[in-house]
């Protein structure tokens, strides 16, 4: 049984596999910092991923944050609409989650979480040094690291 080098918000979920490449990284990062990392988000369900873009978008957050902009431009529209027609929370979100739900039907993934292979980590309270750390630990693990904001966490994906 290899020890364990991150902790995780109850509510993740994730596939052995990733958790393993999550354990390889953070292994590292423990070897230089004696800390863990912590896993803040994992597989989203589409509901889930629209609720994470509303909470992104709520806070500013930019299309310009996401590879795909153009499909990213499509959920951001429903986000868009449904403040101006002063809709709640949960109806813009329904309404998100179909912009995303028709992407699917077309193989269109807004992001990795949607098809288990990305992965959140808390970056609040890193110093400079265990950040320095960080991107080093994930060198070489094939992940393609993203500084995302709103809340400000790493993006890991592979
Ligand atoms: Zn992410």
């Amino acid at each position: 049984m290899p020890n364990i080098y991150y902790t995780k918000e109850s509510n993740v979920q994730l596939a052995q596999g990733m958790l393993d490449k999550v354990n390889q990284i953070g292994q590292k990062y423990h070897a230089v910092t004696k800390k863990m990392i912590h896993i803040t988000s994992g597989n989203r369900t589409r509901p889930g991923q629209a609720q994470a873009m509303y909470t992104k978008f709520k806070n500013n957050g930019s299309v310009k944050l996401y590879s795909d902009q153009k499909n990213a431009q499509e959920i951001k529209d429903a986000y868009d609409k449904g403040i101006k027609e002063h809709k709640n929370e949960s109806t813009v979100v329904k309404a998100m989650t179909d912009v995303i739900d028709s992407q699917v039907r077309r193989s269109a993934y807004i992001s990795y979480h949607l098809v288990g292979r990305a992965v959140d980590i808390r970056k609040k309270g890193m110093t400079s040094s265990e950040i320095e750390a960080f991107r080093k630990a994930v060198q070489g693990s094939g992940a393609r690291l993203l500084n995302e904001g709103e809340p400000f966490h790493w993006h890991l994906q592979w």
